[in-house]
């Protein structure tokens, strides 16, 4: 960092400044590099399920193990734990004894899309086309994911029990899918007379997926049938087959350099991944920490954390317990309530970066800038602060501290304007173990589009402050 005379005003003022703009030469390769990094990951793993295996692959390279086959544990032992092929915890046995406590990062991998609904399948005889119903997912804009080409990540489990993976439209050699929209000409009423958020309903987000007719004389479906002839045949499936189906329609888009500077990324689904990755990344890079360090992927976080394997259920205790009957014959219940409340965490999750266009949603002196560094945010939620963790000063202090030491830049940030709107994550959730939690992460624009916006220098340094808080004593 270039250093310059200190003004009274640097001294006593909170400062708020770009982060690009204390990068040397060295940092800002690594910036470069790690965005690379990044974005081939998350172009690659759309989906929960394909994070867990992401996430698995790049652990177990980097020395982890799936906690099935250690039968002890002892300190710089690292282990993989996964629930249901959604939900995976990674951690690094500390020197410490794990009841004085853990450094948790906690985020999320599953991201808004399009889910297609349990009977999905029919055609429209006005316009000859076979369409997917869909049922989406997570807070979405409906209107923003019309004439966006789709790919179908998922899995169907067919009659016979068998799994069969599904994901069409990323190879370019693939077809893709899409939802149409009404064209300008004829839009002024039926569309222009509704309120923007109505401009799509949930039920109009209808996908094309074909329009050859069956060859088959005896059907009266002849679109639906041909759609229905071609899965048989590179499935093996029948329609009843997509009822036990968790197929989820997703922007086929990879990530890209935004900008003439290329200092940002677009790319889907960086809520929460960027988090997930940098916090990845970190814990693979931790090597016999003090503290037992500890890396959660939480699914179900855009529907309220909800079920098995978001962050309300059951998932990180029963980590915890498998861990904890490995490091000790004499494990007790208590002592692993001893450790989760001796533990810090940083929930890790995005936050809204000023948006040039609509600044009014903010309240800019507690509002996030792309390149402003890793966002901290006391409390969210809405009306009052309902529903949120509202972290401890103590805490907020101690993260602080910790990010100013190891010059990394980072804003204080809050979701939107009093009474605004607002926005829940998993802190509240963890928090609920009896730990110190706080939300950080870095800021987005276009949060829950198909082409959300991030600042390369912001996930680099998300990633520093994950390390550094693994690192920390
Ligand atoms: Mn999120
Ligand atoms: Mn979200």
């Amino acid at each position: 960092m270039a250093k310059k005379k200190q003004t009274l005003e640097d001294k006593l003022s909170v400062k708020v400044e770009s982060s690009w703009l204390a990068v040397d030469k060295k940092t800002d390769k690594e910036i470069y590099d790690f965005a690379d990094g990044y974005m081939d990951f998350i172009s690659k793993a759309k989906t929960e399920r394909e994070m867990v295996n992401s996430i698995v692959s790049a652990a177990t390279k980097n020395g982890f193990k799936p906690i099935e086959k250690c039968k002890t544990l002892k300190p710089g032992d690292k282990v993989i734990i996964t629930n249901m092929g959604k939900v995976a915890a990674l951690a690094v046995i500390g020197k410490e004894p794990i009841e004085k406590g853990m450094k948790v990062v906690g985020s999320h991998i599953d991201s808004p899309r399009l889910d297609l609904k349990q009977k999905p399948l029919y055609e429209d005889t006005d316009s000859d086309l076979a369409l997917f119903k869909t049922h989406y997912y997570g807070g979405i804009k409906k209107y923003q994911w019309v004439n966006v080409p789709l790919a179908l990540h998922g899995v169907i489990v067919r009659a016979d029990g068998k799994i069969i993976d599904v994901n069409i439209g990323e190879d370019p050699n693939d077809p893709v899918f899409v939802i149409g929209d009404l064209l300008p000409h004829l839009a002024r009423k039926v569309q222009g007379e509704r309120k923007l958020f109505e401009g799509i309903t949930g039920e109009e987000l209808r996908i094309i997926i074909g329009s050859r007719p069956s060859l088959d004389k005896d059907t009266k479906n002849k679109f639906k049938l041909n759609v229905l002839e071609i899965l048989n045949k590179k499935y093996g499936i029948i329609e009843e087959d997509l009822i036990s189906a968790e197929l989820q329609a997703v922007p086929v888009s990879k990530c890209r350099d935004i900008g003439f500077d290329r200092s940002l990324i677009g790319g889907y689904g960086q809520d929460d991944r960027v988090c997930a990755y940098t916090s990845l990344m970190a814990i693979c890079e931790i090597q016999k920490p003090s503290k037992t360090a500890l890396a959660l992927f939480f699914d179900k976080e855009e529907v309220g954390s909800v079920g098995a394997t978001g962050a309300q259920g059951g998932f990180f205790e029963y980590a915890l317990i498998e861990i904890m009957e490995r490091l000790s014959p004499k494990f007790r219940f208590a002592t692993l309530k001893k450790a989760l409340s001796n533990s810090r965490a940083l929930s890790a999750d995005v936050d809204a970066g000023v948006d040039p266009m609509f600044k009014t949603v903010y309240e800019l002196g507690n509002a996030a800038k792309l390149g402003g560094g890793i966002g901290i945010c006391k409390f969210g939620g809405a009306g009052g602060k309902g529903g949120s963790n509202d972290a401890n000063a103590e805490f907020l202090g101690e993260v602080r501290q910790l990010f100013n030491k190891n010059n990394i830049p980072w804003q204080y940030t809050e979701l939107g304007k009093v009474d605004e709107g607002g926005g829940g994550t998993v802190a509240r959730f963890l928090s609920e173990h009896n730990l110190q939690v706080i939300d950080v992460g870095p800021a987005l624009i276009s949060m829950h589009s198909p082409f959300e916006i991030s600042s390369k220098a912001d996930v680099y340094y998300t990633y520093r402050a994950f390390l550094e808080f693994h690192k920390a004593a």
